[in-house]
């Protein structure tokens, strides 16, 4: 079995290793609202480490079940929004670290605001990736993934069901997610409250869900229910397979 890095699965496969950073303000406790970054004292806006990734296809690809100018904005705006943001975030860490002084009373509110950032870029592009024009239905019955949903969840539609109710049921904003858990060895659905509240330790997201209303207000309105029955019909099943394989090597 080849050997698959941290590395490998934070960059090559779509970036999905970085939800173990996910729920540590729950478990701390904390409960306020994150910061809004400031851009470092002087200097452009850094670069890097974290960059956007074009889509994987293009913006009208998914219509009619989500619109171009909804795609677009999404991605152009919201998703570079976070890499902007968690990059920000990392280098206002370092001048804390360089200046010193009072500036170390901000770590805190950094901090969280960089779990807030970093986890909305890891989420979007596990969100574009999940999906494809022509997608959905049900994942092969012989793949890994398509015996480990009905395991774990009984039938497809089982699945389904619980992940639809758990995107219908987040409150305000957040996302439901699909992630395989390596203690147990299982897949799980979880919700995630704006990005960073509610994951768990170690799991690793195979398939995610956006419901803030940035993804589908324009088109939907509040009709929340009918955007998420029309992601269904965009699940890009091989890529949610790719995951779960990296996964399992990982344990
Ligand atoms: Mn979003």
């Amino acid at each position: 079995m080849s050997t698959v890095t941290r590395r490998d699965l934070l960059g090559s496969a779509a970036v999905i290793g970085g939800w173990m950073a996910l729920g540590m303000e729950r478990a701390l406790g904390q409960t306020t609202q994150p910061a809004t970054t400031s851009a470092p004292a002087s200097g452009p806006a850094p670069a890097g480490p974290y960059t956007l990734p074009p889509l994987p296809y293009g913006y009208a690809d998914l219509e009619p079940f989500i619109d171009a100018q909804t795609m677009k904005l999404h991605h152009d705006l919201h998703h570079a929004g976070y890499v902007k943001g968690a990059n920000a975030a990392l280098a206002e860490l370092e001048q804390i670290r360089r200046t010193g002084g009072d500036t170390i009373q901000r770590v805190g509110a950094v901090t969280k605001n960089l779990a807030f950032q970093l986890s909305g870029h890891l989420l979007h592009e596990v969100f574009w990736n999940g999906m494809q024009p022509r997608g959905g239905g049900d994942p092969a019955a012989d793949s890994a993934s398509g015996q480990a949903l009905r395991r774990d969840f009984g039938t497809f539609d089982a699945f389904r069901a619980q992940f639809s109710a758990a995107a219908t049921q987040v409150q305000g904003s957040g996302w439901a997610v699909l992630g395989y858990e390596p203690l147990a060895q299982r897949l799980l659905v979880l919700q995630a409250e704006k990005h960073e509240h509610g994951g768990a330790w170690g799991v690793v997201p195979l398939l995610v869900l956006d419901v803030w209303e940035h993804a589908y207000y324009l088109k939907y309105q509040n009709r929340r229910t009918e955007y998420i029955a029309a992601f269904l019909k965009l699940i890009n099943w091989q890529t949610v397979e790719g995951r779960l394989q990296l996964a399992l090597q990982m344990r």
